[in-house]
């Protein structure tokens, strides 16, 4: 039986929720980006819409290993303060 609603889950806290309840990323070229749309094809990772767990994934700690890629620092600070902000608005 396929749930109505299938749950994801959060890479920083581990929580099962709902698709609109979490940010969607995407690796893409090696790149660690943001899939505002959640169009982006490729292998998704999701992140609840809050500063906490964002933080503890921007960390860096485990983005390696959950990523399974090298995300430069430059870039992440600035995918953090985009994904804050969606979190805000
Ligand atoms: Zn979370």
């Amino acid at each position: 039986m396929v749930p109505e609603h299938p749950q994801r889950t959060c890479v920083s806290c581990r929580a099962k929720k709902g698709r609109a309840e979490l940010l969607r990323l995407v690796v893409e070229n090696g790149r660690l980006v943001y899939d505002r749309g959640k169009v982006l094809s490729g292998r998704g990772y999701h992140v609840c819409r809050e500063k906490q767990c964002i933080d503890v994934l921007m960390r860096g700690k485990r983005l390696k290993k959950i990523f399974k890629v090298d995300v430069e620092v430059g870039s992440l600070e600035h995918l953090k303060e985009l994904l804050i902000s969606e979190e805000i608005t």
